[in-house]
């Protein structure tokens, strides 16, 4: 794949079942992502049960099987292009925590595809994802309202979802200027690559065209090396092998490098990506690595690995604005969930609430409040009980933002205004 064009991290977000996988699949099937070898396989397959024409069925359950597979190293980082553009899609749609993940790594989403399936309209995670997205400042946002083979390509259908996600648009205050509506069929193929006959009401872009169209994102940050440790393993011949995901920066072999909060460092020996050594990595690279002198127990999964002379933050306590999303009752001060940021998960207590905003308006809408509750936003100051390596969203976004979660739920988001370092 082309290296020489910009590059566009995309979130496909949008309620379950409503058809991400099968839009992502169509995607990398249209421009021709999916490897031959594995198409022919398919083609052949479907051929000799007598399916011939369903290869895109084939290739979708293929990508299914390798989804319920993937691990360690590779989050099935799933890749396609077009004239303008080279995509990664960020995380697999479908995952199980993918609204996490969304959280954690949804800085380094630039825009985002929000599918909605026109015979069942806005959902509750549909409602979930575009919150989330505003909130932790997805740019642009396109509208693929998906299944319109299942309500016969009628128009009505598509304008009431459309309705119905303009509405959402507008309770969240998301900037509804550029947004594109596209009625698709994911399964079928209508207005993704090509122009469908189907939708002859329907003039506007059609999906690729539209991706092809979106702002060229800023520029990556030129900000320090910061890459997150996701498991460490022992390789017979090579020793103690840290994994993880190049954030910003780069890790070249020959760095001093330090691990935090472990509070360890050593030089890179040796770098290696896609099972083959590389001199060097950078923002998006999953690597494994391993460093002069540093054994499997000195480090751990949420450690974040930075340079040795400028090494990465580890907050003693950090103020941040939040979002609730979801909580039975209401927060006060003294509540201590677990903290979920880049790859770390520390419980940490709300020592206080700072104030409450207006989420419309971001403006302060009461000093020390007793309380927060659902589809509050607030600024609070957070006590880690255990070492935690984050930085202010305003410097390393990579590093900024968090999940907060409680009883097996996502109960609210945040980013990080400030830290207080140890
Ligand atoms: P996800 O949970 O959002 O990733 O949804 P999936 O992509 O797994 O799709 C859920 C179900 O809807 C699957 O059975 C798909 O075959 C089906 N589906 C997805 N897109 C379409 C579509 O455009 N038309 C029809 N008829 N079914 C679809």
């Amino acid at each position: 794949m082309s290296e020489d064009k910009p590059h566009q991290n995309l979130a496909v977000i949008g309620h379950v079942d409503h058809g991400k996988s099968t839009l992502v699949g169509r995607l990398l099937y249209e421009t021709e992502n999916v490897p031959e070898h594995v198409i022919e396989q398919h083609k052949e397959e479907a051929e000799e049960k007598g399916k011939g024409g369903f290869e895109f069925a084939y290739v979708m359950d293929n990508l299914a099987e390798e989804r319920e597979r993937g691990v360690t190293i590779d989050i099935a980082h799933q890749e396609f292009d077009t004239d303008e553009y080279y995509f990664t899609i960020v995380d697999c749609p479908g995952h199980r925590d993918f609204v996490k993940n969304m959280i954690t790594g949804a800085s380094q989403a630039d825009n985002a595809v929000l599918v909605v399936a026109a015979d069942d309209g806005v959902q509750p995670q549909t409602q979930e994802h575009v919150f989330l997205a505003r909130t932790l400042g997805i740019d642009e946002m396109i509208i693929a309202v998906n299944k319109m083979d299942l309500v016969d390509y009628e128009e009505g259908r598509y304008e009431q979802t459309k309705d119905e996600v303009e509405d959402l648009l507008n309770q969240v205050r998301f900037d509804t200027d550029s947004v594109k509506y596209i009625p698709v069929s994911a399964f079928e193929g209508d207005n993704v690559a090509s122009e469908s006959e189907n939708t002859p009401w329907y003039d506007g872009e059609i999906l690729l065209e539209a991706l092809n169209n979106l702002p060229e994102p800023s520029p990556p940050t030129d900000a320090d090396l910061r890459l997150p440790i996701q498991d460490v393993y022992t390789i017979s011949g090579i020793g103690t092998v840290p994994v993880g995901r190049v954030e910003t920066g780069v890790l070249n072999t020959g760095d001093n490098v330090s691990f935090q909060p472990s509070d360890v460092s050593g030089e890179v020996k040796t770098i290696e990506m896609h099972h083959e050594e590389v001199p060097k990595a950078e923002p998006g690279d999953n690597v494994g690595f391993n460093v002069r002198g540093i054994g499997k127990d000195d480090i751990r999964r949420g450690d974040v690995c930075g340079p040795a002379d400028d090494p990465p933050s580890v907050a003693e306590t950090f103020q941040a604005q939040v979002v609730v999303m979801q909580h039975p009752s209401v927060i006060t001060a003294g509540y201590t969930p677990v903290f979920h940021a880049h790859t770390a998960q520390v419980a940490c207590t709300i020592e206080s609430i700072d104030k409450k905003i207006d989420p419309a308006s971001g403006e302060t809408a009461e000093e020390d409040p007793d309380f927060i509750q659902s589809g509050d936003a607030a600024v609070v100051t957070v006590r880690p009980q255990k070492p935690l390596s984050i930085e202010p969203s305003s410097e390393i976004p990579e590093l900024g933002s968090f999940a907060i979660r409680d009883m097996g739920q996502t109960i609210a988001a945040g980013k990080v205004l400030s830290v207080n370092e140890r």
